[in-house]
């Protein structure tokens, strides 16, 4: 009997456990004919709010217009340059160029992948308008150093927290460890949506009132239009499902922990240590686990792939190409060797199957068929 195959990540588990609430949900939506933004919308907001612990939270079209949003709220524009990460996904960088800013790349820490405070510093120039902190996989980013950095430099901090929703640093969640933070509810995120949808954060009412002005086309009257805005709203429908859903997230976010924590026991006890590193939480963080990436030799990553690809496991390389190293920015003038710790990573990492649902049969049959690729090079070297 062939094993059943085991998915990277399972989107149909929520549905199916939520089904009656969810449906009901859509179809009290479809009832009122309010389609954008209105009173489901508002209520999410208020209900993500509390649960991330900032003061606003202002819905839209997807965790890439949060991010554009957040950093044309904080000002930035032509002329400034805004520090990421270059390993992250592309909508890090590319929100920064949309808005006619320069991404400055600085290198990452290789242990948590996320970026290196003292990098940071290194790329402060008079310029530098706001640094983007990318809280990558699940794990909040080193803020006590980046916090530090930013205020003598008065650079603003936009948390990128697409992965991380729930995540914590010194038992304070992201969303509220910067001046404002970007969220994702892409369908495969902590909290995922039916569609695209985000939300951006913050404590301050200032900046609150000018990305719900920014969203609609920079307009706080309607037809009277104070900024240059976007259309970046958030549908209604989107935030009916994401109401139903948002109140299971810490148990999903427990699950994805306990989840990641037998993962770390059964590469252990089954030796598979020496080969698959596992990702490593910082003790001040609290790791939720969005994705459980290893690092694998380089010489071995992609054949590896391929060969949990043929025993039909889910895997992601996520990511292959460090940023400074794209097409599309090759005006930036970077080169490879320019970011070593984030070149290394692109070419050792692989993310296992991860989900709130995932069982430890799913999880031993992952480890099987990485044993098995290990069992088959050792025959193929003898
Ligand atoms: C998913 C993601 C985004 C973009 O979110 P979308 O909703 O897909 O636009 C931005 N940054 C990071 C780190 C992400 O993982």
């Amino acid at each position: 009997m062939t094993p059943a195959p085991v998915p990277l990540c399972d989107i149909q588990a929520q549905y199916k456990a939520l089904q009656p609430q969810i449906d009901a949900a859509v179809l009290r939506v479809l009832g009122t004919g309010q389609a954008i933004l209105g009173p489901e919308v508002e209520a999410f907001e208020k209900e993500a709010a509390a649960s991330t612990g900032a003061a606003f939270a202002v819905g839209c079209s997807s965790g890439t217009d949060a991010l554009v949003l957040a950093l044309h709220a904080v000002g930035v524009g032509p002329g400034d340059e805004v520090i990421v990460p270059p390993f992250t996904f592309f909508a890090t960088a590319s929100a920064v160029a949309r808005l006619g800013a320069k991404p400055v790349f600085a290198d990452i820490d290789p242990v948590t992948f996320n970026l290196d405070p003292s990098q940071v510093a290194a790329r402060i120039t008079d310029k530098t308008r706001a640094v983007i902190p990318v809280h990558l996989f699940g794990q909040c980013c080193d803020m006590g150093p980046i916090r530090r950095v930013a205020a003598d430099n008065a650079v603003y901090v936009v948390e990128d927290a697409a992965q991380s929703q729930g995540a914590e640093y010194g038992g304070v969640q992201c969303g509220t460890l910067g001046e404002i933070a970007a969220f994702s509810f892409y369908p495969t995120k902590n909290l995922g949506a039916v569609g695209d949808a985000g939300m951006v954060t913050t404590n301050s009412p200032e900046l609150a009132a000018r990305l719900k002005a920014l969203r609609v086309h920079g307009s706080e009257v309607k037809y009277f239009h104070k900024y240059l805005g976007y259309n970046m709203r958030l549908d209604a429908l989107q935030a009916a499902v994401l109401r139903v859903k948002l109140p299971h997230v810490p148990g999903w976010l427990a699950a994805r922990e306990a989840a990641a924590k037998r993962y770390d026991a059964m590469i252990e006890a089954t030796q598979l240590h020496g080969f698959l590193r596992r990702p490593a939480a910082r003790p001040d963080r609290r790791h939720v686990f969005n994705q459980y990436v290893v690092r694998v030799p380089a010489a071995h990553r992609d054949s590896l792939v391929q060969h949990l690809k043929d025993s039909k496991v889910g895997v992601e390389i996520y990511y292959p190409l460090s940023l400074h190293l794209q097409e599309c920015f090759a005006y930036l003038g970077y080169r490879a060797g320019d970011f070593p710790a984030a070149e290394a990573a692109t070419r050792e990492v692989l993310a296992l199957p991860m989900f709130p649902e995932i069982t430890e049969a799913q999880q031993a049959r992952v480890l099987d068929v990485v044993a098995g690729y290990l069992r088959g090079r050792l025959r193929t070297a003898a």
